[in-house]
């Protein structure tokens, strides 16, 4: 296994800047793909637990800012090849519990420090430049994963290499990571909740993130601002306080515009 990892990592140490462009525009096309496409399995497989209504059909735009989306992480990997190649990035190429370490490092570190810029992103006067593209699309579907405004996608991005300059991860822990990230940022656009009610009774596991604590947040904004765990949420009192009352069930938000209706027709 090893061996194979240094035989990666020869091969991306020895390709050209415009070979590395197309085999990584090709490995985020492939991962933007693939979860798509199981992200649109879930919703199949859940139609009954819908926690966002139907969005509209996909639009020319939202197929443009995935476009985008996509070109801007392909130039991000390569930012990271052009850091790494320059001893600005080091990858340890070992197995075994280091790795599971780097993983756990990766995964509480990006949660902490993406709270932090999703918070920002979302001061009112930052918010129009950066982030209200993706707030755009009030019922996300797995698609609404890569809406993204470009100064967003580098910003995250740039986040991410920033924590690998910092960090020394093992190449496979970082690769699981990214597996991670994707995992969650899927779930939480599918528009469907597939985990059960139970879920949230369970200790430990309901302070991970889930599709309906995002969906909540693309109706109302002031919460759940997470992405992989709701400790950050829960520790700075952003948490949606019906979060697991409408666990699985289409947000608060719809049911008030219902009451809000019923009471102004008087009925
Ligand atoms: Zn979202
Ligand atoms: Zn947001």
């Amino acid at each position: 296994m090893a061996q194979s990892g240094e035989m990666i990592l020869k091969l991306l140490k020895e390709m050209t800047f415009l070979e590395a462009f197309f085999l990584f525009l090709m490995e985020n096309l492939a991962i933007s793909l693939l979860s798509i496409l199981f992200g649109n399995v879930f919703v199949r497989l859940y139609p009954s637990r819908r926690v966002s209504i139907l969005p509209p059909p996909v639009d020319s735009k939202e197929v443009l800012w995935v476009s985008s989306t996509l070109l801007l992480n392909t130039a991000v990997t390569l930012a990271g090849l052009f850091l790494w190649r320059n001893g600005f990035i080091v990858f340890r190429n070992v197995w075994g519990i280091s790795v599971l370490i780097d993983v756990l490092i990766l995964f509480f570190v990006m949660d902490a420090l993406m709270y932090i810029l999703h918070r920002v992103a979302h001061i009112s006067w930052i918010y129009p430049f950066v982030h209200k593209t993706h707030h755009l699309y009030e019922n996300p579907r797995p698609l609404t994963l890569f809406v993204l405004n470009p100064f967003e996608a580098l910003g995250f991005g740039a986040l991410w290499l920033l924590v690998l300059c910092v960090y020394d991860s093992s190449w496979i822990g970082m690769s699981i990571y990214l597996i991670l990230n994707v995992v969650f940022g899927t779930l939480g656009h599918l528009g469907v909740e597939p985990f059960s009610d139970f879920w949230i009774r369970i200790p430990v596991l309901r302070l991970f993130a889930t599709s309906t604590f995002h969906a909540q947040h693309h109706i109302r904004p002031s919460y759940n601002f997470g992405f992989y765990t709701l400790i950050w949420d829960r520790l700075f009192r952003t948490l949606s306080p019906d979060y697991e009352e409408y666990f699985g069930k289409i947000s608060l938000e719809r049911e008030e515009e219902k009451k809000y209706f019923l009471r102004n027709s008087g009925k």
